[in-house]
């Protein structure tokens, strides 16, 4: 079934649930309808036909979700891509994609202005009825774009006078629904073309992991331009729920959502969590309807695990090892019993852990307990079929029908997988392999810690050396230097969680660590960003 008949279904099912809410606006499912099937005729209207690209470069707003949909209904392919990035990086994925219509806001108008010359059109989304789309619109058209620049206003009034709206499109489910650009730690970013088969796989697995019930409501705050914001729409949709636009980030304006909204379900990435259950909001907001955690994207550490166990007593918490590329690998479903746990091959999915070396393949299994690459089988419902136009990465990623994830991991005497880290950021220090996770959780549970990243550095007598960028609390922060570092070394032999050799050599101490959109720490800046050692601890 492909996702406009999704929405149709949910729409005839539950016509007057909430669909979407965003600051003062809410949308039913009758209202979602409506709209999706205006748009995709307006959409139309531009010359937009089933398979062509359209590029979204929108905060979680309703109109987002709304463009989402209607792609979806007229079988195009949305291509949302992130506002936070360069401008040029949006031009390269607007023109690698072969987007013909790019849709904008304030917050992306040099986005919009970098990309004016590849698209035919510019639409300009601003704040409703206060002209604002209007005058963007105007401004790209005064900076002498080639395209066409109209507003979403337009849109709609090009659908609306196109006749009855139309029905959702008579669309195969393999076609494909949408584009997600992979953050890429190196290199440009790849394409990921999923179909709408997946999709919808990914959104009902997501549901039944995370034991969402019908009209389930969730915060809609992980961007809609990466995996687990799409799927977290898209399994509220399955289940008739409401997604509650967070347009940016702040944790104490996500607890009075959360409080207003009744919200029942969070799937965030590690870090939103810990601003969550670090903010001094948590004080006043009343968080009783939270019911159930999820986390993906990165591995969360015991001492968050516990944190947030302590803030909202979930019935159900789990983590969800997935990608981009193939949504759901592993899920664990009570992290309180095992912090950072990635559980068992999720229900679309077959995993195995091989080799980790170059021109390994799916049958190069390691023996039990060791740690290896984990590779996933194509044949999940959630899989892709390969990059848009990138023969070389399909090379590296899929061999003999698996893909491979990049990432390490191990399984434990009880058949349950645990991350260890990728492959890439693997320290070999004094020849001998320091996975970062493993000397981040320790550090974690030190006083005083707010957050730490553990890379290699290059060192004469080690090879790399294990350094370790911390962020203190706001009143442990004028313990930096050498007593800090001193303290924090200590603390590591102490731990009987960490073999001596492993603990950190150098330590600096940033106010911040860099992170991507979805909340991965950024360790391939910090090895680039490293400064001469700030502190630093012997034997
Ligand atoms: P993305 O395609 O941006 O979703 O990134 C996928 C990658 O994020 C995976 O290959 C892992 O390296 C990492 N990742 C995703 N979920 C988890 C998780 N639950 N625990 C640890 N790492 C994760």
């Amino acid at each position: 079934m492909n996702l406009g008949l999704s929405l149709l279904y949910a729409a005839e099912r539950t016509p007057d649930a909430d669909a979407v809410v965003d600051g003062e606006t809410r949308l039913t499912y009758r209202d979602l309808q409506q709209v999706a099937a205006t748009l995709a005729a307006g959409l139309a209207a531009l010359g937009v036909g089933q398979g062509n690209r359209v590029a979204v470069v929108l905060k979680n707003r309703r109109e987002a979700v709304e463009l989402y949909w209607a792609c979806q209904w007229l079988g195009a392919v949305v291509v949302p891509l992130s506002w936070r990035v360069a401008a040029t990086a949006v031009a390269y994925c607007v023109a690698d994609s072969g987007a013909t219509v790019a849709v904008f806001e304030e917050a992306s108008f040099e986005h919009a202005l970098a990309c004016g010359d590849t698209v035919e059109h510019l639409v300009a989304v601003g704040t409703a009825g206060d002209g604002s789309s209007a005058g963007l619109a105007e401004r790209l058209r005064a900076a002498g774009c080639a395209a066409r620049c109209e507003t979403d206003a337009d849109l709609l009034a090009a659908g609306e006078a196109s006749g009855p709206a139309p029905p959702p499109a008579d669309l195969d489910d393999r076609q494909t629904s949408i584009f997600l650009y992979t953050s890429g730690t190196t290199g440009r970013p790849k394409g990921v073309p999923r179909s709408h088969a997946a999709e919808r796989a990914g959104g009902l697995s997501q549901a039944l992991h995370q034991s969402y019930r019908p009209g389930e409501r969730t915060l809609g705050v992980m961007p809609l331009y990466h995996t687990m914001g799409i799927h977290t729409l898209l399994a509220a949709q399955i289940v008739g729920g409401c997604f509650v636009c967070q347009p940016d980030w702040d944790a104490a304006a996500a607890l009075e959502l959360v409080e207003s909204e009744r919200i029942g379900s969070l799937y965030l990435a590690p870090t939103l969590f810990h601003d969550l259950v670090h903010s001094p909001g948590l004080t006043t907001a009343e968080v009783s309807s939270v019911r159930a955690l999820a986390y993906a994207g990165a591995a969360m550490t015991s001492a968050l695990v516990e944190r947030c166990v302590a803030v909202f007593a979930p019935e159900v918490f789990i983590n969800h090892y997935g990608s981009t590329e193939v949504y759901t690998y592993s899920v664990h479903f009570d992290q309180r019993a095992a912090p950072g746990c990635a559980g068992r091959p999720a229900t679309n999915a077959r995993l195995r852990l091989v080799r980790p070396e170059p021109g390994a393949g799916p049958g190069d299994e390691v023996a039990p307990g060791e740690i290896g690459e984990i590779v996933c089988h194509l044949g999940s419902d959630e899989a892709f079929a390969g990059y848009w136009k990138r023969p070389d990465a399909d090379a590296r990623a899929i061999r003999d029908g698996w893909y491979f994830t990049g990432d390490l991991g191990r399984c434990d005497t009880g058949g349950n997988l645990w991350i260890v880290g990728r492959i890439d950021d693997m320290i070999i220090s004094g020849g001998e392999n320091v996975h970062p996770l493993e000397v981040e959780d320790v550090l974690e549970r030190a006083p005083g810690v707010r957050e730490v990243a553990v890379v290699g550095l290059p060192d004469d007598r080690w090879g790399q050396a294990v350094t370790a960028f911390v962020v203190l609390d706001a009143d442990a922060a004028g313990a930096t230097g050498e007593a800090a570092a001193a303290r924090l070394d200590a603390h590591c032999l102490a731990s009987a969680d960490l073999a001596r050799f492993k603990r950190p050599r150098r330590y600096h101490f940033p106010d911040a660590l860099p992170k991507s959109p979805s909340g991965k720490i950024l360790r391939r800046l910090l090895r680039e960003q490293a400064a001469e050692p700030a502190g630093g601890a012997s034997g």
